[in-house]
């Protein structure tokens, strides 16, 4: 079966035909590491995962590379509040290993695995060679130019040449905008469409935190030389050079990210990486934002919360957390409550119970199909589940259940019910059949001795072990 999987570039629904024989290179951008990832954060995360894991049903083997963003504005903005002006890049590094430590954690927390079978992290502190070199590339090529404050990247000779800056925005995108001004900040929006920093000169306020090259000093004014031989990267280049270093210069099969990125940072990515090689990106995949009373979640907005939040309000916050944003489409916006949360936990506790009870009379037929079509039809999470729902009260449908789970990354509550106690529970339930309470009652209690709570219900008792 063949993943078909939406473009944001075409704007299509797209059959995803790489050979078998090949492996996936799925490129993810990944955390800018000055603060912890919130919730909306994770659901573009817990997406990635999603289609990584179908990918692997449908018998790839998947290449998944995410960078870490360590060197932007805002990570050099708060190393230099937390250790002063004379911050170093030693500092910078120490300031963010911190936030992809508790990164990773909270990854884990929401079943992406981290370990380096899975996925595979790149630091931009640790490339910066590659990028420098990369930017002298599109020097060379003339791309870009400098100036006194920084090399840009020259968005007229781009356009000139390639005639499709600001395609994955849509096919008029630069209908009406005037090319020409400058920006030097990382972040930007789509109106003030400017040539943007590649390498951007050494300014005050970045403390000691700069790398050096001669060469970007060379063949400006005596009084402009050193402007550019200390400095450090913009961020849009940094994902560009990553993907080159990750996949060996081979095209990224799929690139993906939330829809704030879409412009400037993927915009600035192909434009910055077409003159190198084409095409750059084959599938651009995109999540729709998480939303709180109808807004972006966002830092800047101040409106969002974090897994460590979550935790104060249930267990399991992660894995329930994704249950929850599996019940919709990654490509619809999701509005969070903490009602809807609890909701989802409920619902989790309910499947856990079927899964381990098997409640259900008979056998049922294979569905593993229908579970199979349902993630390849553009990664429709929400049928899936409910194919998984239908499925899991089924004692023959254990391992299926079992292995459907796994490719959505959603980790049932109850530990497996031991022989002991599933022997204790169906001797209850004859007992309660037989109207014989007092020895019902007994079993009951010798149940509940072992860890376990029963809860009788119209199909038959439920045994649930207590989550910690
Ligand atoms: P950042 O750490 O800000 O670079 O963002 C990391 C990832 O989270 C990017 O792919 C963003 O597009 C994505 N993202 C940011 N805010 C949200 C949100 N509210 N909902 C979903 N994804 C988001
Ligand atoms: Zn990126």
């Amino acid at each position: 079966m063949h993943l078909r999987l939406y473009n944001t570039l075409s704007r299509n629904i797209e059959e995803f035909k790489l050979p078998k024989s090949k492996a996936v290179n799925l490129y993810t951008c990944g955390p800018t590491v000055y603060e912890n990832a919130h919730i909306g954060n994770l659901r573009s995360y817990i997406f990635a995962d999603v289609l990584r894991r179908t990918l692997e049903y449908d018998g790839y083997k998947v290449n998944w590379v995410m960078n870490i963003t360590d060197i932007d504005d805002k990570t050099i903005k708060r190393t230099v509040d937390e250790y002063g002006k004379k911050a170093t890049p030693q500092e910078l590094r120490k300031y963010t290993d911190k936030y992809f430590a508790d990164f990773k954690k909270d990854m884990e927390a929401v079943n992406v695995p981290t370990d380096s079978k899975h996925i595979k992290f790149i630091r931009v502190s640790d490339e910066l060679e590659e990028i420098k070199k990369f930017i002298k590339d599109l020097i060379k090529l003339g791309y870009a130019y400098k100036t006194d404050d920084g090399v840009y990247f020259s968005i007229e000779k781009y356009q000139k040449k390639f005639g499709d800056y600001g395609a994955l925005v849509g096919k008029d995108f630069l209908k009406g905008k005037k090319i020409g001004a400058r920006v030097k900040v990382d972040e930007y929006e789509k109106e003030n469409l400017s040539d943007f920093a590649l390498w951007k000169g050494r300014d005050e306020s970045d403390g000691n935190i700069f790398w050096e090259d001669e060469e970007f000093g060379e063949g400006l004014p005596a009084t402009q030389e050193l402007a550019l031989q200390a400095g450090r990267p913009g961020w849009h280049i940094e994902c560009s050079v990553i993907n080159k270093i990750a996949f060996r210069g081979e095209p990224t099969d799929i690139h993906t990210g939330g829809v704030d990125l879409l412009f400037p940072h993927h915009t600035n990515e192909i434009a910055q990486s077409q003159p190198l090689y084409k095409p750059f990106v084959n599938h651009w995949s995109h999540c729709e934002h998480l939303l709180v009373n109808g807004r972006k979640m966002a830092k800047s907005e101040g409106n969002f919360y974090t897994l460590k939040d979550l935790e104060k309000e249930i267990s399991d916050a992660g894995i329930v957390f994704r249950y929850l944003v599996l019940q919709t489409n990654y490509r619809t916006q999701m509005n969070f409550t903490l009602d809807s949360l609890k909701a989802a936990e409920a619902g989790l506790e309910h499947l856990s119970d079927a899964r381990f009870n098997w409640n259900n009379p008979g056998d049922v037929v294979n569905t593993e199909e229908y579970f199979l079509k349902a993630l390849n039809d553009d990664l429709n999470t929400a049928e899936a589940l409910a194919i998984l729902g239908g499925l899991v009260g089924f004692k023959n449908a254990g391992a299926r259940v079992d292995k459907m789970a796994d490719a959505l990354g959603i980790k049932f509550f109850n530990a497996e019910i031991t022989p002991e106690v599933r022997k204790l529970k169906e001797e209850y339930e004859e007992c309660r059949r037989n109207k014989q309470f007092v020895q019902s009652d007994a079993l009951r209690k010798k149940i509940k001795g072992l860890g376990y709570t029963v809860r009788d219900t119209e199909t038959g008792s439920i045994i649930r072990r207590a989550r910690k």
